[in-house]
Parts: C-alpha cells; structure tokens; sequence
C-alpha cells in the first residue's frame, strides 16, 4: 500500500490517499485542541495511543456486527481505513450528566441516567457545531431518514459494547461522539476514532478523569491519564 498526497490535515489528524482511490490512511498527530479551536497545546504520545486504542476499539465494534472504516494498523500512528464520505454529525451519545449538557441545562455533573441520550450537532467548524435535531438534519440534507435511524441503532449498540468493556476495565463511560460515513455504495460505517479525545471516561471508584478534561480544565497529568487508560484497555483486551 502506498501513500500518496495528503488530502486533508485536521486538529487531530491527517488524510492520506492511498494507491487504492478506496482507502485513505489516517495519521495521528500529538496536536490538542479544545474551546472550539481557542486552546491549543500537546499531548506527548496521544497520536500513538489514539491509534492503537481506536483499532482494538474498532475491532470490538465490527465483532459486536457495526460496520466501521478500519482495515488495518500501519505503525504507531499510522491506520488504513475505508474511504467514506462523512456524514456531517457529530453524534454524541450520554450517560452520565458532564460537559455542555451540564452547563447547557444547568445541572451538576455525575448524574446517572436512567436510559443514554443521543444528540446531534452540524460538523461545521465555520458554524461552531451547533446542536441540532433530526428534523434540521432532514431539512439540511445531511442525511435521509433511514441513514439517521441506523447511525441512532449503530450509535446505541456501541454504548453498550464501549460500556460493558470499559466497566470490565474499572472505567465510568460517561459520554462520547462519534461519527459516521458512506462508503461508495451508500453503506453507513462508523468511521473517525474512538479515543480519550472523543471520550468522557472516569475511574469507577475515584471518579478520576482519564480523559481530555484533563487537558481541556488544565488539572495537569494528561499525559499520565492517557498512559493509565491505554494500558486498562490492554490488560483487559485479550
Ligand atoms: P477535525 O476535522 O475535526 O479537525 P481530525 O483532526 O480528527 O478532525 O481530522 C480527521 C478528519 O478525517 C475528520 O474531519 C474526520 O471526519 C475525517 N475522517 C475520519 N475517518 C474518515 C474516513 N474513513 N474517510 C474520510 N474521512 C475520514
Ligand atoms: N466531543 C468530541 N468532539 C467535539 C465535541 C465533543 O469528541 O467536537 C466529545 C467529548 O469528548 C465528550 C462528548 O463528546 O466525550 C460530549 O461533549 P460535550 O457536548 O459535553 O462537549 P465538550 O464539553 O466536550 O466541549
């Protein structure tokens, strides 16, 4: 497989082509960002983890039945993933009250649902990513109606596998987002990372933050938290 030109560099990531025009590979850099792009710094070592811990992830997910873009592991940062044409969604899935639904309905964090929350904001940098509902969705064309039932079942079903395998780890998920994309015949998959970027992931017991809080309210050891949860994850994923 050969990597060719770089067709996109994100906050996160860069895109390659490939010499297959059906796979890209993804490179993930150490880059932090947070306050929609205000705050900006390193993680030393994140890209490596990101990757690693999105494929084992990714692994689970396509055993578990959801289609997603990963193909296979490169080297430390590199992943050779389908190609898709992202659905512009980030879909964020909850447990536990954190983050903007805590400030946006001003309750405290910590509080456990009865039953996950799902919502869904425009992937629009220019716009800030506002929140938005299935009907404005509909009413953008960012999706059909049957594309947003089955990102909504596919959304579910991996906060049940990423729940079940963090608890086994001694790990809270408390939310997450994800994101989606289209193959070249229309087949939606689960596409982008699953990392402590993408994730809220407290110690069960401590309630510790192993995540990109740590980072987004400068409470130090980032890079420890990340090392932490890495290393949870390998322990428990034989
Ligand atoms: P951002 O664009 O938010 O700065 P990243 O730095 O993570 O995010 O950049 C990676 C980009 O690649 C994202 O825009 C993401 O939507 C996109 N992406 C993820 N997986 C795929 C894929 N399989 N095919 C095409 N694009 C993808
Ligand atoms: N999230 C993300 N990218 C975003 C916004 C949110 O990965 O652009 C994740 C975030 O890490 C958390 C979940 O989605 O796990 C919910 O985030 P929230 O809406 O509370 O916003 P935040 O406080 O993270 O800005």
């Amino acid at each position: 497989m050969r990597k060719l030109e770089e067709v996109y560099e994100g906050k996160a990531k860069k895109v390659f082509k490939t010499d297959d025009p059906q796979l890209f590979i993804v490179s993930y850099k150490d880059d932090a960002t947070a306050l929609d792009g205000l705050k900006k710094g390193t993680i030393l070592g994140k890209g490596v983890i990101n990757n690693q811990m999105t494929n084992r992830l990714m692994a689970k997910m396509e055993k578990a039945g959801i289609p997603t873009h990963f193909v296979r592991e490169l080297s430390e940062r590199e992943t050779l993933v389908k190609k898709v044409s992202i659905v512009p969604l980030e879909v964020i899935v909850r447990n536990i009250s954190a983050g903007h639904f805590a400030s946006r309905y001003g309750v405290e964090e910590g509080i456990v649902f009865d039953q996950p929350t799902i919502e869904f904001s425009y992937k629009n940098d220019a716009l800030h990513d506002p929140l938005l509902n299935e009907y404005h969705a509909l009413a953008l064309k960012l999706a059909t109606r049957e594309e947003i039932d089955l990102i909504k079942k596919y959304a579910f079903a991996v906060n049940d596998v990423l729940k079940a395998f963090w608890a086994e780890c001694g790990v809270t998920l408390v939310d997450f987002k994800l994101e989606f994309g289209k193959l070249s015949d229309g087949t939606i998959v689960l596409a982008d990372e699953i990392s402590p970027d993408t994730c809220r992931l407290w110690d069960s017991v401590t309630h510790e933050k192993l995540d990109k809080d740590r980072f987004r309210r400068d409470m130090g050891g980032v890079e420890d938290a990340y090392t932490e949860i890495m290393k949870r994850l390998v322990e428990h994923d034989q």
